[in-house]
């Protein structure tokens, strides 16, 4: 980042905080040269993800394909959106953070099942269900009972 006083390349960051609505950062920045103080807006880039389905095609990963599929188990259960929401935004963190561009869709929905375990169980159990495809009742009781057991 150049600085306009004096064109020096070096500035070290002094303060950063997000813009409000969309993906800028806003920083204070300090000249390593001239010591004056300048600001930037940054755009925090985001690589796409890819998720690689279970029969090995890839696709996008998409928020609101999670979100929806949060949403539905979430139907008529005592959580907030604003829960949910956080549920997502935690996971894509989550994703990002692990560094890789290309995830499989069983990590996201584990995640996702981690963040519901918590949040609401009957939620917890619709999006297992549906995520894990269970076989039949059996699987699915077993599923029911490690919950239980974990309590
Ligand atoms: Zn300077």
């Amino acid at each position: 980042m150049k600085c306009p006083f004096c064109g020096c390349e070096d500035s070290k960051v002094v303060d950063s905080r997000p813009v409000e609505e969309g993906n800028r950062i806003r920083r204070r920045r300090e000249c390593i040269t001239c010591l004056k103080r300048f600001t930037t807006y940054e755009i925090i880039e985001s690589a796409p993800i890819m998720v690689i389905k279970k029969d090995n095609s890839r696709e996008l990963f998409n928020r609101d394909k999670l979100l929806n599929g949060i949403m539905r188990s979430c139907e008529k259960r005592p959580v907030s959106l604003n829960e949910i929401e956080n549920a997502v935004s935690e996971i894509e963190q989550q994703i990002e953070n692990s560094l890789n561009r290309e995830v499989t869709s069983t990590y996201i929905g584990e995640l996702a099942m981690d963040k519901l375990k918590n949040l609401d169980e009957v939620a917890y159990v619709r999006f297992a269900s549906v995520y894990r495809q269970f076989k039949d009742i059996n699987t699915f009781m077993d599923e029911l009972k490690k919950l239980l057991n974990e309590k």
